[in-house]
């Protein structure tokens, strides 16, 4: 069987080989912690499940329209303008199935040979993928521990020429739980103004996960912007959803009617009951968010002082995200085997920083979506193989 030259350019996500890898190790009986995947431990809030219910036993059991429910629409819509005071007209709003999807379609609008991407690396591991499999030229922009990962505008202005047509960002960042303050990213909003060509995808898909009462600085405050800006975000991080597969993306208005096409090409349109809970998440109190938020900012301190406090490792503090991404080399180990040693011996499933680009194979990513109990324990199972 011949199949086409593109498929293996495709990469993948380690964290779901790092979980099928663990279950294998819980089935002979071995305790595993599991710090590896990217999803809160908590259930949905329960008025976003009845809404849900109610939807499917109204009879919302048909398509619907491949850009989502005007309904749900007009919640975000009406969301973006109470966070951030930004007018998004619902007809520039994709309902989509999960964050992903917003990914794949504008990577595939842009990406074909000669032409260059720029994306985060550390970063999450599909953009790279999916820029290769388009055959364009992915071009990493590397994000530096002496920098707190976080973005530099310098840095990104000077890998822009005149073959990139689309940069993507990340803030808060996965892996590393960076955050860029608002003051970087005004910077790098006023130097993108010489480039009109490229087009931003920012992917903000933590924009509620953020800690010290800090303000997301999203891309939506640019208004100049909007007409070359693709803005990532959903459901799955902010509301405890990653398995309804839920997400949102606004785009500029003359991409709306290739990304509908996408949308019809491949998934027809989003699950119509599960947009109902969507917006009763958007329309609903948010108390349990901010509970999450909370349990998130202690584990936050929990777990980077005790990795802090494990010989030869070193861990800046993440400002978003759920994610802590420490330097390991000081150990004798790079991520790869520090992370065996620590599932097969300590049994606590972490990722590799190889799993997120080419220049992070001294660190690994912890994700810190575990309760208090789990994280202090795996500390001390980490802290024996090291001693
Ligand atoms: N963007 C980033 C940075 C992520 O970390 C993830 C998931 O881990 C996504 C997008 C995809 O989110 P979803 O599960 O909604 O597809």
């Amino acid at each position: 069987m011949k199949i086409a030259k593109n498929v293996s350019r495709l990469g993948t996500e380690t964290a779901f080989k790092v979980l099928s890898e663990a279950k294998k190790l819980e089935k002979k009986g071995k305790e595993i912690i599991h710090l590896s995947l990217g999803q809160p431990d908590f259930k949905t809030p329960i008025h976003i499940v009845n809404a849900t219910i109610k939807a499917l036993k109204d009879g919302h059991h048909g398509y619907v329209l491949p850009n989502g429910i005007i309904e749900c629409r007009e919640a975000v819509s009406r969301k973006i303008k109470s966070l951030y005071k930004a007018n998004i007209d619902p007809e520039r709003i994709i309902i989509m199935p999960g964050g992903k999807p917003t990914m794949y379609y504008a990577i595939a609008l842009f990406g074909e040979p000669g032409v260059e991407i720029i994306y985060p690396d550390p970063g999450f591991p599909i953009y790279k993928s999916m820029i290769n499999y388009t055959g364009a030229k992915a071009i990493p922009l590397n994000l530096t521990e002496s920098k707190d990962f976080s973005i530099n505008p310098e840095k990104i202005l000077s890998l822009i020429n005149d073959n990139t047509r689309l940069l993507i960002l990340n803030n808060p960042n996965n892996p590393t739980g960076s955050f860029t303050e608002k003051n970087k990213i005004d910077e790098l909003a006023k130097g993108l103004k010489q480039f009109p060509k490229v087009t931003i995808l920012s992917d903000e898909i933590y924009s509620r996960l953020i800690f010290d009462n800090k303000k997301m600085p999203t891309f939506f405050n640019y208004p100049e912007l909007y007409n070359r800006l693709i803005v990532l975000d959903g459901w799955s991080k902010t509301y405890c959803m990653t398995g309804w597969r839920l997400g949102w993306s606004v785009w500029p208005e003359q991409l709306i009617e290739h990304v509908i096409k996408f949308c019809v090409n491949n998934h027809s349109c989003v699950n119509a009951a599960i947009q109902y809970g969507g917006i009763a998440a958007l329309n609903g109190p948010e108390d349990e968010l901010i509970n999450v938020l909370e349990k998130f900012f202690l584990r936050r301190k929990l777990i980077v002082d005790g990795l802090n406090s494990l010989k030869g490792v070193k861990c800046t503090i993440p400002g978003g995200a759920f994610y802590a991404f420490p330097n390991v080399i000081g150990t004798g180990m790079n991520g790869e085997e520090f992370a065996s040693r620590c599932l097969h011996e300590a049994g606590v499933a972490i990722v590799p920083g190889t799993s997120f680009g080419n220049f992070s194979a001294d660190y690994v990513r912890f994700s810190f979506a575990a309760s208090r109990e789990n994280i202090s324990k795996a500390i001390e199972k980490i802290d024996k193989i090291l001693k």
